[in-house]
């Protein structure tokens, strides 16, 4: 029997639906809200409304939320019923448009950094119209932008969608400048690539780490890593087959288009790709991907693990934002196109993307910070802390050509037209491809590979659309006012590679070598999450928000506060559950094993056996446990000692250096005494159970 697949998108409130459900005057108003950002009329709320919630109900809904993303990785929203009792005692369903379009959570119990107080709690979601809303359990989702009642932004979709009204304006006036006048509307397209792992739902509620934390802060590595390779796009299992299945329903039926899963380096891991779509809806999208398949997950018997590094010793998880500009007429501005005048307009698109990236390196490694990436950047499984761009040998030629100007034929007619045309073919696929690149031109697109696998792509989003429209502002001032058109874009592609040039780097990533040269270069190093958040407040950066409307000053300093804040919290909770398995776990299991042997020494020696291996395996696990001991003591002090400095920089960084580090040498040990200890005796999964147990 075939697959059914009109069951794409048959839970969302989409373009097919609005059409059938709505007046054909209610439809066109709403279309073009949803297009060209005009503010819906409150009478045709209204009637959305009611078409919407009739539908709901229909799907089976019976209450609606206001959906959002606070700036945690989570997303919120509390579930109201349609239902309005009537004097007379009966149910009915009321849904207005007020309520389609406004709603008031308590914003205090979100993380706002400074700026809501409790006193004054007000925060208001109001109706992405942009993002279709759709039915999930019963619930009518309904995709909002959350913000305090000054206006300013609560999480991530807000700058998400001033900033794609910035690099809108931006790219539209260099657009006009070469004479388009076609293309009404730009806008960003993103494809999250997501990585995650896999493993029994028995074995993941054993272990307090993984409960609490996403991640294990135990477990020695197993005799086998992954040194074969041979998990890469090997075969899936077959309860990962069914468990993926289960999983593409879920999100066709909610219309996430997601296209391709294979396994990935390390065992137990897997990566989901979708088509890519407008940067918004994949926000949306990647984050519904991120709750669905962990419900899925747990309804196979299984755990997903979105955290970056969940196991030591083997890869972590990332997401690959790939990014990517396109016009409402069908044309993506990133790729090089047939004609020269195509490849000279994305050149000019290039070099914006290019000087944006240099510019701002530091902010765009900002948007990947958090606790749980700092394992992974620079871990030689993906990018270190450095920001680069990978073109690949035959475009950086191309731009070097053009740098030097060699290719310019000294005709009359012009320089660049002529010296476009006798330009080597720009390569037209990212055949040669490099994995180790955190910013990749891939043919068509720029991946930016930093980001963590739990995180939000709307931060790198709106960095890039941000950043972006920053550098084509600067290229739309000169085009508009030049007199020698092709002349100036010469100039343009010339000034980048020589300004921004050493930006660019083909080689091998992962390498020392580059770390050194890197340096040489000047090209920002941050190599943790603390020393990336710091970005956030460059007056630079908070420029180039405000510059473009996509946040303030007061915004900016509030998210920077959270992402400390937040950094904090993790260490912090990660910390005290390290204690707590150490101390009900793992301490109580070393000294009961030890205590036999040192029974099974003296019953030995009884019968007359002087076994030595006994005794010394009995002093060696002994001096550890007095080391774990000591070393949870140490930690558990440290963490009383948390509290003390109401600085918050101080504060993150007493948590990376003093926190974080006594974590580690407590691993060390406990990790040492696992391998000692008989594995029936071992209170909690080891990797083996958790890696090759699916
Ligand atoms: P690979 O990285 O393995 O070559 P693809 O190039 O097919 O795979 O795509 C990787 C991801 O990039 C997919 O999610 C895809 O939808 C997305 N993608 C492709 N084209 C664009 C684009 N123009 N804008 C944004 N994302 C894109
Ligand atoms: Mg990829």
């Amino acid at each position: 029997m075939s697959y059914d697949f009109s069951h794409f998108g048959s839970r969302v409130f989409n373009d097919r639906v609005m059409r059938d459900k709505l007046s054909k005057g209610t439809y066109l108003s709403l279309r073009r809200s949803i297009d060209e950002g005009h503010p819906l009329e409150p009478a045709v709320a209204e009637v959305v409304a009611s078409a919407m919630k009739d539908w709901a109900v229909e799907q089976g809904a019976t209450h609606f939320t206001h959906w959002f993303q606070p700036m945690t990785t989570f997303t919120a929203g509390k579930h109201d019923s349609f239902i309005a009792p009537t004097k007379e005692g009966l149910g009915i369903l009321e849904f207005s448009g007020k309520e389609l379009i406004v709603g008031e959570p308590d914003a205090s119990s979100f993380p706002s950094g400074g700026l809501r107080n409790t006193f004054e709690a007000r925060g208001y979601t109001s109706w992405d119209c942009t993002s279709p809303a759709f039915v999930r359990e019963g619930t009518l989702y309904i995709p909002t932008a959350f913000y305090a009642y000054t206006g300013e932004a609560l999480d991530t979709k807000t700058p998400l969608l001033r900033s794609n009204e910035a690099v809108n304006k931006q790219a539209l006036r260099v657009l006009r400048a070469f004479g388009n006048t076609q293309a009404t509307r730009v806008s960003p397209t993103v494809g999250a690539e997501q990585e995650y792992f896999l493993i029994d739902r028995e074995k993941y509620e054993q272990r307090l780490d993984l409960k609490l934390c996403g991640r294990t802060l135990f477990g020695a590595r197993p005799a086998k890593g992954q040194e074969m390779e041979d998990h890469y796009c090997g075969r899936i299992r077959l309860r990962v087959r069914q468990f993926m299945r289960d999983l593409d329903e879920a999100l066709w039926e909610l219309g996430v288009p997601c296209k391709t899963e294979h396994n990935e380096a390390a065992p137990a891991q897997h990566e989901l790709a979708p088509v890519f779509e407008a940067v918004n809806v994949a926000c949306d999208h990647n984050q519904l991907t991120m709750e669905v398949i962990r419900e899925v997950a747990k309804k196979n018997g299984l755990a997903c693990l979105l955290h970056e590094k969940p196991f030591q010793g083997v890869n972590g998880s990332g997401k690959h934002n790939n990014w990517s500009l396109s016009t409402n007429d069908g044309q993506n501005l990133l790729d090089p196109g047939k004609t020269p005048y195509e490849n000279m307009q994305f050149l000019v698109f290039l070099s914006a993307v290019i000087s944006a990236v240099d510019d701002y390196a530091d902010l765009l490694r900002m948007s990947a910070a958090n606790a749980g990436n700092d394992f992974r950047l620079g871990g030689h499984e993906a990018p270190p802390g450095i920001i680069s761009i990978y073109l690949g040998e035959q475009l950086t030629d191309v731009l070097e050509h053009i740098a030097h100007g060699d290719v310019v034929d000294q005709t009359p007619s012009g320089i660049l037209e002529t010296g476009v045309a006798t330009l080597p073919k720009l390569p037209r696929d990212g055949s040669d491809r490099n994995r180790t690149s955190p910013f990749a031109f891939t043919g068509n697109k720029f991946e930016f590979r930093m980001v963590g696998s739990s995180a939000s792509v709307a931060i790198s989003s709106y960095v890039l659309n941000t950043i972006v429209a920053d550098a084509l502002c600067k290229i739309a001032d000169r085009l508009e006012r030049c007199t020698d058109f092709d002349a100036e874009i010469q100039k343009i592609v010339q000034e980048t590679v020589r300004d921004h040039g050493r930006i660019i780097f083909n080689g091998n990533n992962y390498t020392d070598e580059w770390v050194e040269e890197a340096a040489r270069r000047g090209l920002p190093n941050l190599h943790n999450t603390v020393d990336a958040i710091t970005a956030m407040i460059a007056p630079k950066n908070i420029a180039v928000m405000e510059r473009h409307h996509v946040m303030s000053s007061a915004e900016c300093h509030s998210r920077y506060e959270i992402m400390l804040e937040n950094y904090c919290k993790i260490l912090n909770i990660e910390a005290a559950t390290m204690c707590e398995m150490s101390r009900r776990q793992i301490l109580p299991a070393a000294i009961r094993f030890t205590g036999g042997l040192a029974e099974s020494f003296s019953s030995l020696k009884a019968a007359g056996i002087e076994n030595r291996s006994v005794r010394d395996l009995a002093q060696l696990l002994s001096d550890d446990i007095s080391e774990a001991d000591r070393l949870t003591g140490e930690l558990e002090r440290a963490l009383e000692r948390c509290a003390e400095s109401a600085d918050l920089l101080e504060n993150a960084r007493y948590h990376r250096d003093c926190i974080r580090r006594l974590m580690e040498k407590l691993r060390e040990v406990a990790d040492r005494m696992e391998k000692f200890v008989a594995a029936s005796e071992w209170p909690i999964p080891t990797y083996a159970d958790l890696l090759y147990r699916v």
